[in-house]
């Protein structure tokens, strides 16, 4: 049959309400059948586009080649197979003593066939998101990584796997997905056989709240998997600049979250700590005369150095981080910089906590603008946002939202497309405005046409690392 006999009968089916006829019909055989004949290449327009979705029905009963066929079908983004060197992350340069021989060094994402289980949850997570946004970047199922070198000069190398004092490949189990904006590529994390290694419920921990988008109660559910398959889409839709919307994605997200540097003397500042003079601190029945100032330096120290700083009269006491803590909150009792510390390293318990400072369960920032110890903003450290922001966000779409200005569009992209209703104004940034404005973009970036090709070349090194997102478990 014509290509454009297909077109009449897809439309007509999408229009007509045939669906319900047809589909109980298009059995996995017949499926794969009618779209190898009837179509020589990818799906162009809108219709046809639908009403495959609609013929392939359930993505969770079709089997795994059909999920292929389908993903060839409507989009231009490949999923990488294994051996395909596209997905990489520049990791600098070195030279001889000399400086006469150089090297460049990557880590090289190596992807892995998926699994049929994770092709069917693939399917299941891109369905709700518009298909331009798919064609951003391309997939790749990773396990491990690798660590590679070459020689640039004075002769140009291969590319060769850099290996540890034994002779073993330097390779690194994923603990997360990733988006690389070098290359365009999403990596979601998976095991050894391309199984979906994440695909369980994200859930909500009573008293902390939900760690990210599809753990809220009362919001979308969503597994780690489908979090992470929405969310690094949202992050390549997030690095670009469209035709038609007035800024990207991320530069929205830095507005609407008031996101700006802050330092260690703003959060030991009013209003998070107010205290001053010197007091008589009790540890275990041990006192000694310590200075408010040296109290705050050492609570904000305990984030910045991972320990107690060295050389501060509060270190200098005997007793443990938890009874200092106590101590200091008897000595000056009620200070929002205690409250944020202790709500982090878990009453002083964990201190190696940088990764996470952006979740203080129970503590109530002071101020209008919230400061955190953020590892993903760039560049990381002491962080402000606008506490208009935080109540906005996090009891809808959970921490993670809060982490940095990327994060929170890439979670605010992945809550919208999975149901949930978007965060209020703030700052004077509507969201429901500006996924509208990304809705209406005909940006050649959200190729729907052509003939898929190979893998998106790789353009210079991006500044930033990766942009990852939370480990499950
Ligand atoms: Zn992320």
């Amino acid at each position: 049959m014509a290509a454009n006999m297909q077109a009449t009968f897809l439309g007509w089916m999408n229009g007509s309400g045939a669906a319900s006829t047809w589909v109980p019909v298009v059995t996995d055989p017949r499926y794969e059948t009618f779209l190898r004949g009837c179509f020589p290449g990818l799906l162009a327009d809108q219709k046809s586009y639908n009403t495959v979705w609609t013929l392939y029905n359930d993505p969770a009963a079709r089997p795994l080649s059909a999920a292929q066929l389908t993903w060839s079908m409507l989009y231009t983004a490949q999923i990488l197979p294994a051996g395909a060197t596209s997905a990489v992350w520049p990791g600098g340069t070195t030279a001889s003593a000399d400086g006469a021989t150089q090297w460049e060094w990557r880590t090289l994402y190596m992807p892995v066939g998926p699994a049929e289980n994770t092709m069917k949850r693939l399917m299941v997570g891109v369905r709700p998101l518009p298909r331009g946004h798919i064609n951003m970047a391309n997939i790749a199922f990773v396990n491990q990584s690798q660590q590679q070198w070459r020689e640039t000069a004075p002769t140009s190398g291969a590319w060769t796997n850099a290996t540890n004092a034994d002779g073993s490949p330097k390779v690194t189990s994923l603990r997360t997905s990733y988006y690389l904006d070098n290359c365009a590529t999403v990596v979601i994390v998976c095991d050894a056989a391309g199984g979906a290694s994440n695909d369980f419920a994200i859930g909500n921990t009573p008293g902390e709240g939900a760690a990210g988008v599809g753990g809220v109660t009362g919001g979308p559910a969503l597994t780690w998997f489908l979090n992470h398959v929405r969310h690094e889409i949202g992050h390549a839709v997030g690095a670009r600049s469209l035709a038609g919307v007035s800024e990207t994605g991320n530069t929205f997200a830095t507005t609407f979250g008031g996101w700006a540097p802050s330092s260690a003397a703003a959060i030991k500042a009013a209003p998070y700590w107010t205290a001053s003079g010197t007091k008589k601190l009790n540890v275990g029945g041990v006192e000694a005369d310590v200075t408010a100032a040296a109290a705050s330096d050492w609570l904000a120290g305990l984030i910045e150095t991972g320990g107690e700083p060295p050389g501060n009269a509060v270190t200098n006491m005997a007793g443990s981080v938890p009874a200092k803590l106590g101590a200091i909150d008897v000595a000056w009792a009620g200070q929002p910089l205690t409250g944020y510390i202790r709500a982090i390293t878990n009453n002083g318990g964990n201190l190696a906590v940088k990764d996470s400072a952006y979740q203080f369960p129970g503590f109530t920032p002071p101020g209008p603008d919230v400061v955190i110890w953020s590892s993903r903003y760039n560049p990381s450290g002491w962080t402000k946002y606008a506490k208009a922001a935080w109540s906005a966000c996090v009891p809808k779409m959970g921490w993670y939202s809060v982490s940095s200005p990327v994060e929170m569009f890439a979670e605010m992209y992945t809550h919208k497309y999975s149901g949930g209703a978007l965060p209020d104004a703030v700052n004077g940034k509507t969201p429901t405005t500006f996924f509208a404005e990304l809705e209406a973009s005909t940006d050649t970036q959200f190729q729907t046409t052509g003939a898929a090709t190979g893998g998106a070349a790789p353009t210079n090194p991006a500044p930033a690392r990766p942009t990852n997102t939370l480990p499950a478990g």
